[in-house]
């Protein structure tokens, strides 16, 4: 397992515990989570503070045959999960949770050119409009200059890349906000891909690609 140097904090991983992150972030934590057995202690941690919350709960009576129909639907889930498996052979280097979206590795994916440097491939939209994609650097590539009108959330899947702030591998969990301006670069070694989740539109802020907002803008109508 890869060590990452990079994790989501506290507030984060205590959320994605309580079940209450938005899915597209919680995805990105669990695609870290793969990644870091230093959150993943710290998570079952959470879990066993959280379940003994749980216990203190008074606990509600059930109304009768509850129990019948709970077991019911159970045994019913259970039927069309094993009948709907897909029977798939993953790159095991992929996260699991990002399974779903591939057939055997990133090739399969329908890559759109975005740059001279860049792909990227629209994974799914969270129900709050955020955008879940992978983004793919070329060897030595860099991404323009852009903020966020939201948060985004990155999580290096392969190779690495680095911007003003430092360099991050394989596993690295970051989140930056509107504030931050900054221009990835990957390492010239190989591609670099990671998981983003961005909440708003991205904002370049060179000088032309100003003029590329309104279309990009207009991605999240
Ligand atoms: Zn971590």
């Amino acid at each position: 397992m890869d060590k990452a140097h990079h994790h989501p904090n506290e507030e984060l991983l205590a959320a994605y515990s309580a079940g209450s992150l938005p899915l597209s972030q919680a995805l990105c934590i669990s695609a870290h989570l793969e990644h870091c057995p230093h959150c993943m202690q710290k998570l079952q941690r959470l879990n066993r503070v959280g379940s003994e919350l749980m216990q203190q709960l008074k606990p509600a009576k059930p109304s009768s045959g509850l129990k019948d129909r709970l077991l019911d639907s159970l045994d019913s889930l259970e039927a069309k999960a094993q009948e709907s498996a897909p029977k798939k052979a993953v790159d095991p280097s992929i996260p699991r949770c990002l399974h779903q979206f591939v057939e055997q590795d990133y090739n399969d994916l329908n890559w759109k050119r975005v740059s001279p440097d860049i792909s990227s491939v629209e994974l799914c939209r969270d129900s709050n409009g955020a955008k879940v994609e992978l983004l793919k650097i070329k060897p030595g590539g860099s991404a323009t200059t852009h903020t966020h009108l939201g948060d985004e959330y990155t999580v290096i899947l392969e190779g690495s890349f680095s911007d003003e702030s430092g360099l991050y591998s394989r596993g690295d969990f970051l989140v930056r906000d509107e504030s931050d301006q900054h221009t990835p670069v990957a390492t010239q070694d190989r591609e670099c891909i990671c998981l983003a989740v961005t909440e708003g539109p991205i904002q370049f802020t060179g000088l032309f690609s100003r003029l590329l907002n309104p279309f990009i803008r207009r991605g999240y109508a």
